[in-house]
């Protein structure tokens, strides 16, 4: 019998929310919910119920302090009282302890063979929390509680986690930073928020020297940019470093309808992109992709990018993909990228 994609989406995780415009709001999830839910892909996709994380699975990646700071402000009158962008109250807690225990519950479904790929549709999202910190709208890092329990439960010590939202992944960066068991591969346009992280240089540290890579880019890449960098550069990656199941930390907002960056993707681009991660996959890895959803706020443009993102998971594994070659994106990896990552990759 043919497997399916495994799907985490439940109106939970509509809980955390505050009465005032904010971009990272349960929206984004009902117009998602809205398309996945139709019935016509009733044969498509296997459908999860989220758990709640426990403790010691936030203790994995987050310090008992800041847990206690998150369920104190969680009772406070004033949603903004601990970060102007990240939200606070009533049920955000149990909202984001939910959406790191449906990561695991997605988690534990793929290793157990039962599905062939998976999409964690959660919020809050998570990649800017950091052990101690929340920050940009995220208060629990999910992709990052994903892969601390491959390593720590199921014994995985080879786990790539590819991160595309717009925004650099400061959260898990910093988780893994030395650790060579996880491999952290960050895109994203540079000198957006965080404006203190991501640059090419932050490299990992003792054993993670190498294990953590950053590609910051131009405003103005799209399509043609990325794919030239992604088909040199996370190619020899996933080749030399062999993973034994990809995380994708997916975020939708360098689209170029999304406000919240000046990249220029289109929507068809994650589609191409899921089907270059099935092939390297396929090849070089385990066929073992979980998506977990960062940023997007273009509700529309989320909604269409993401169901690319499933048409690509629900093809058959292409044959070949191809890499155009961009000029501007060829001079980012011989002047920036390479003289770093040749200490440790052949590149
Ligand atoms: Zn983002």
């Amino acid at each position: 019998m043919k497997k399916k994609i495994g799907i985490i989406e439940d109106d939970q995780f509509y809980d955390h929310r505050v009465n005032v415009p904010v971009q990272e709001c349960p929206e984004r999830l009902r117009s998602i919910y809205h398309q996945i839910r139709k019935p016509e892909y009733g044969d498509l996709f296997r459908f999860y119920p989220p758990r709640l994380a426990g403790t010691k699975e936030l203790l994995s990646i987050h310090s008992g302090l800041y847990l206690d700071q998150i369920r104190n402000h969680c009772v406070t009158s004033n949603p903004f009282s601990y970060d102007k962008d990240t939200y606070l109250m009533e049920d955000s807690f149990h909202t984001a302890s939910l959406a790191v225990g449906g990561c695991l519950t997605l988690a534990d479904a793929l290793l157990a063979d039962e599905i062939d790929s998976g999409f964690a549709f959660v919020r809050p999202p998570g990649h800017h929390a950091e052990v101690g910190r929340g920050m940009g709208f995220c208060i629990f890092n999910n992709v990052a509680a994903v892969a601390s329990y491959l390593r720590d439960v199921h014994g995985l010590n080879r786990i790539l986690i590819f991160d595309f939202d717009a925004h650099h992944c400061n959260g898990t960066q910093q988780i893994f930073y030395n650790d060579d068991r996880v491999l952290v591969f960050s895109i994203h346009q540079a000198n957006l928020f965080p404006t203190c992280s991501g640059g090419v240089e932050e490299f990992g540290e003792g054993k993670g020297v190498g294990y953590n890579i950053n590609i910051p880019v131009f405003p103005s890449y799209g399509d043609n940019e990325y794919n030239c960098l992604l088909g040199k550069v996370l190619l020899e990656v996933v080749c030399q470093y062999s993973p034994q199941i990809i995380l994708v930390s997916a975020g939708f907002d360098g689209h170029a309808q999304d406000s919240m960056s000046d990249l220029q993707l289109s929507t068809e681009w994650f589609g191409k992109l899921t089907r270059t991660l099935k092939f390297y996959s396929s090849i070089y890895s385990t066929n073992k992709l979980l998506y977990v959803l960062e940023g997007g706020y273009h509700l529309r443009y989320l909604t269409e990018s993401v169901m690319e993102v499933i048409k690509a998971l629900a093809e058959p594994v292409p044959d070949e993909v191809s890499f155009p070659f961009s000029p501007r994106a060829r001079e980012l990896i011989t002047s920036a990228l390479m003289p770093t990552l040749q200490y440790k990759w052949a590149v």
